[in-house]
């Protein structure tokens, strides 16, 4: 049994044309001879009538007095609607469906409302669909307890469902249909000579969706990766091959290999404040220890953290940066906060020991006259800190500086 899971994002299901481009790929794969299991989000962006954004808003206006349970509840029929639509477009067109809530389609997840993790996914009952009818629809992002309340995934969560089901079906498979032509070495948003990558290891992916390229979720991607599932990110709108995701020994076939690159692309994080707490003499890590044990038991997750003789500076969300802050006055210190920065993150698995990158992120910033606030680096990134005006300029400057539009 061959199975292929497609996954379409809000936006490849927003107009009905996007939507007649969905059903040219799932008669395309099901002339192909697979069977289908189709994943869907819900349809369109922030501002269209049925997205999860506005269905956000529409909690948001409760006042904030909705539960968790009920608010899980009401971000589900998001991708309910979606798929409804769906099926009813495609039995327009003589193929015929079943549509699957998460619950009946098997995801059994932990109690947390609005980011739930999934535990397991039990397919029978989409198998058992698939015997029946041309494709299964699939509603993305949610499952259900098991208590049997639905729970939604968090940001993203369509792409989990996509890849946790793959594995599930032990699918050939997954493909990620969105509005760009793959994985690209930057957000084309922002950098317009992004290029097209054909193929990355799902290490380099995983880095790259940590560090904020929003193109597929790095939970999606180790979950692929456990279960050696191949992921293609293509376009819902071109007929073009995407990106293949996969080890890299799954690249054997393609021509040029992945294993020579040293920099795979760019990524930020915009909204974050860097906080400076420092002492007047060296502190022999007393000031670090309260510092980082308050920010935990505050559940504010820090981040770019430098610690000297004298003190700490690290990076929180900006939503978080003032809370943050009172805690730490409260506490007697003064910190510096900087709000408005960036991060900007230059990822690559052969980064690690190359000389001259930092030379080359330097110079590359520099030139444009963009200030450093900090930097850190890993085997795989290099992270440095702007204020959050350059970091457009930034991006762009990186991204030419590695030569990664050619
Ligand atoms: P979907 O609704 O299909 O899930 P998303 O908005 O979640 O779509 O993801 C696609 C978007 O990710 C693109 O429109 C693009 O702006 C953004 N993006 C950010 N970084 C990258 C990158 N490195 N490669 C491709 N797209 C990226
Ligand atoms: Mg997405």
């Amino acid at each position: 049994m061959h199975i292929l899971v497609q996954k379409f994002g809000g936006t490849s299901l927003s107009t009905s044309e996007a939507r007649e481009h969905v059903i040219s790929h799932i008669r395309r794969e099901l002339d192909n001879g697979y069977q289908l299991v189709i994943v869907v989000s819900a349809m369109g962006r922030k501002g269209d009538p049925y997205a999860t954004d506005t269905l956000l808003d529409l909690i948001e206006q409760t006042g904030g007095s909705l539960s968790s349970r009920e608010q899980d509840l009401l971000l589900c029929c998001g991708e309910i609607i979606s798929a409804s639509v769906l099926s009813g477009l495609l039995q327009h067109q003589g193929i015929s469906s079943t549509v699957l809530t998460g619950a009946q389609a098997g995801f059994r997840t932990d109690s947390q409302f609005g980011n739930a993790r999934i535990l397991d996914v039990v397919p029978s009952r989409v198998l058992e669909e698939l015997e029946k009818k041309d494709v299964v629809i699939v509603t993305g992002f949610q499952g259900q307890n098991l208590n049997g309340e639905f729970t939604t995934l968090g940001r993203g969560g369509s792409d989990t469902s996509a890849t946790a089901l793959g594995a599930a079906l032990r699918a050939e498979m997954v493909d990620i249909y969105t509005d760009v032509n793959g994985i690209l070495t930057a957000d084309p948003r922002i950098v317009e000579d992004a290029r097209a990558l054909p193929h990355v290891s799902y290490a380099e992916i995983c880095n790259m969706a940590y560090q904020g390229a929003k193109v597929i979720h790095p939970r999606a991607v180790e979950i692929a990766m456990q279960s050696g599932i191949p992921i293609r990110v293509r376009s819902t709108f071109s007929n073009s091959e995407g990106t293949l995701v996969a080890n890299p020994e799954g690249f054997k076939d393609v021509q040029t290999g992945v294993v020579d690159r040293y920099v795979t692309g760019i990524a930020y994080v915009g909204n974050v404040t860097q906080i400076t707490v420092q002492s007047s003499e060296p502190s022999k890590g007393n000031l670090q220890l309260k510092v980082f044990q308050a920010m935990a038991e505050n559940a504010i997750s820090v981040d770019f953290i430098n610690v000297t003789p004298t003190g700490v500076v690290y990076t929180v969300f900006d939503s978080d940066a003032r809370k943050a802050s009172s805690i730490l006055e409260s506490m007697g210190f003064l910190p510096q906060i900087l709000s408005g920065c960036a991060k900007v993150s230059v990822i690559g698995g052969g980064i690690n020991g190359v000389p001259g990158i930092m030379a080359k992120i330097v110079e590359a910033l520099a030139e444009q006259g963009i200030q450093i606030l900090q930097s850190a680096d890993s085997n795989t990134t290099i992270w440095v800190l702007v204020n959050k005006e350059d970091m457009v300029q930034a991006l762009r400057a990186l991204h030419t500086k590695f030569e990664l539009a050619h």
